[in-house]
């Protein structure tokens, strides 16, 4: 067994331990495996593991990728930072963005999303810590953003993302992922039918998963530290 898909398999008994531990089924829960910075080569591996959504946060690194993967059936989550000279790339190679954070980006990847693909599926990613330095809308803006964003024909708004501050226990890493749990209740109350609370990452998909996350995003702990 390869590195990569031993780490797979303690990633998902990890995923599977936190779903029971909270009354969850794990079957509610995707992984989203964060190949960013890593060759092709690993996400084959992983692919050759079972792995099928994979997360990259650079446009050009990603599409690269997209292009050359020698396996099908294989869901690509962009979830870095968008600027929207970098829309077209995206709307026209990945199937999700989980990084939409305001009604311009959403507008050009719904422009240019290709008629002949399926809707992009999207999520909005919101600044739930209020760091000045995070990308994300403000929760106080997720609203209405929601809702102008779920009228855009061509995508599918379907959760919200977050990049929490780092915390230093479990106590403290549940409480963003609460308000983005809360949030996303209050969106679903609005009427907006939403099924995807993207959150948790190598070090806190526990935390996450007790939240009610769907899909958890990870790279270090399946692919080792990026340098
Ligand atoms: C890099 C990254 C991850 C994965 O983080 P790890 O700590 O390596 O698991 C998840 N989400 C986003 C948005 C990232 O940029």
């Amino acid at each position: 067994m390869t590195t990569i898909s031993a780490n797979l398999q303690a990633v998902r008994a990890r995923i599977e331990a936190a779903a029971r531990s909270c009354g969850r089924s794990p079957e509610e829960i995707g992984l989203l495996a964060v190949s960013k910075t890593w060759p092709l080569s690993c996400v084959q591996a992983a692919a050759d593991a079972g792995q099928k959504a994979f997360g990259e946060n650079y446009v050009q690194e990603g599409v690269d990728k997209i292009r050359n993967v020698e396996r099908s059936g294989l869901e690509w989550h962009f979830i870095g930072p968008l600027q929207s000279n970098k829309a077209r790339l995206v709307a026209e190679s990945f199937d999700w963005v989980h990084s939409v954070d305001r009604l311009k980006i959403a507008d050009r990847l719904s422009q240019q999303r290709p008629a002949a693909s399926k809707p992009l599926q999207i999520c909005l990613q919101v600044n739930i810590s209020g760091e000045d330095t995070k990308s994300g809308v403000a929760a106080n803006e997720v609203i209405s953003l929601a809702r102008e964003v779920a009228l855009l024909p061509r995508i599918t708004l379907r959760g919200l993302m977050t990049i929490p501050a780092p915390a230093p226990d479990f106590a403290q890493q549940r409480r963003p992922f609460r308000q983005l749990r809360e949030l996303f209740e209050q969106l679903k109350q609005e009427g907006l039918a939403l099924d995807t609370l993207s959150m948790g990452m190598s070090n806190d998909i526990e935390a996450a998963i007790a939240e009610g996350a769907t899909l958890v995003r990870v790279g270090t702990a399946i692919f080792g530290e990026r340098t």
